[in-house]
């Protein structure tokens, strides 16, 4: 590992004003669990590393009716697993943080360094997108909310500017009526998600019918996305054995699958469909519905 120059500001405000000044050479130091291991390696060699540890603001988890629950960047994947208001207000998502890796890795690793960092198979990115959480994001230029299902541009990468800190996330309240599923399919328990998908459903207590759907899916493609097309075909519905098999191969048409160690393009492709049709049938048992 290279040398370099570590401040360990107070505020968002001081650390966007290092990044600003430091410019390239100046990286974010969250939990380290991706970042040191690249040093290590030297992958990456920053002269720069703003410390975030010190900035009580990014550690706060809070709940307001109408705006829903926020997390601070520097909450740990552990406490979110953990925290008793998370569980109440938003299972998914400590769901969603105890399927990431290790207890050791969720210890130290935090939201806002595994959203900046973009791993693929990461979890949280495809329930933040089925959620339709915003992420924000700070500079000395200004702040900005971006919507989860466009913050992931590519593989390690976001919309994020190097002079830009990711301050926390939002996550509205879930609609009545509402339920949310996180489905991760791993090889092995500790490995990040070979096909990782969420889906959010409002079921119309008159109807039936599914008014409000979203899908997010990571770990497919080299970045998180949200199934469009499949939620269209949901939408509208109470999903039948045909609606199911049509969102699936809709879902399968619209990602662009990678190859890699962990496993081929072609299998993740069919598994993106296998896994949306579970996560359907789990969504219908919830809402006591018949299950195809
Ligand atoms: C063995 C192993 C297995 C893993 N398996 C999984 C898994 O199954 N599922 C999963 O979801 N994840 C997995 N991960 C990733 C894990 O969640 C990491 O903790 C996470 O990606 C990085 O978080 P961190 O807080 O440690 O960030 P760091 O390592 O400190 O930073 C990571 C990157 O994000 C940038 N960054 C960090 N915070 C900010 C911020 N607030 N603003 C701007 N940029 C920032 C840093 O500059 C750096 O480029 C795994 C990691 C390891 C080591």
């Amino acid at each position: 590992m290279r040398g370099f120059e570590y401040f360990e500001p107070k505020t968002v405000d001081e650390a966007a004003e290092v990044l600003a000044s430091r410019g390239e050479d100046a990286k974010v130091l969250a939990g380290g669990q991706a970042l040191l291991p690249m040093m290590s390696a030297r992958l990456v060699n920053p002269r720069f590393l703003v410390g975030l540890s010190a900035v009580p603001e990014l550690k706060r988890i809070d709940w307001d009716d109408q705006q829903g629950l926020r997390l601070g960047a520097m909450v740990t994947q552990r406490t979110i697993e953990h925290s008793a208001l998370i569980r109440e207000k938003c299972p998914v998502l400590a769901d969603t943080a105890s399927r990431i890796a290790s207890s050791h890795v969720r210890n130290m690793g935090t939201i806002g360094g595994n959203l900046a960092h973009n791993l693929v198979g990461s979890d949280p990115p495809a329930t933040l997108i089925a959620l339709g959480a915003e992420i924000g994001a700070s500079s000395t230029r200004g702040k900005r909310t971006i919507p989860a299902s466009e913050f992931f541009t590519g593989f390690m990468e976001t919309v994020l500017q190097p002079d830009e800190l990711l301050t926390g996330v939002r996550i509205p309240p879930l609609a009545p009526g509402g339920a949310v599923v996180y489905l991760k399919h791993t090889v092995r328990a500790v490995d990040p998600a070979l096909v990782g998908i969420a889906l959010l459903a409002v079921r119309n207590a008159h109807s039936g019918s599914w008014s409000e759907v979203r899908i997010g899916v990571s770990g497919v493609s080299e970045a998180p996305l949200r199934l469009r097309s499949a939620e269209d075909v949901l939408r509208g519905r109470q999903p039948d054995d045909a609606t199911i098999k049509e969102a699936a191969k809709l879902a399968m048409d619209e990602v662009d699958p990678m190859t890699d160690a962990h496993g081929s393009a072609s299998y993740r492709r069919k598994m993106t469909g296998v896994i949306l049709g579970r996560a359907v049938r789990q969504l219908l048992m919830r809402f006591q519905m018949k299950v195809p």
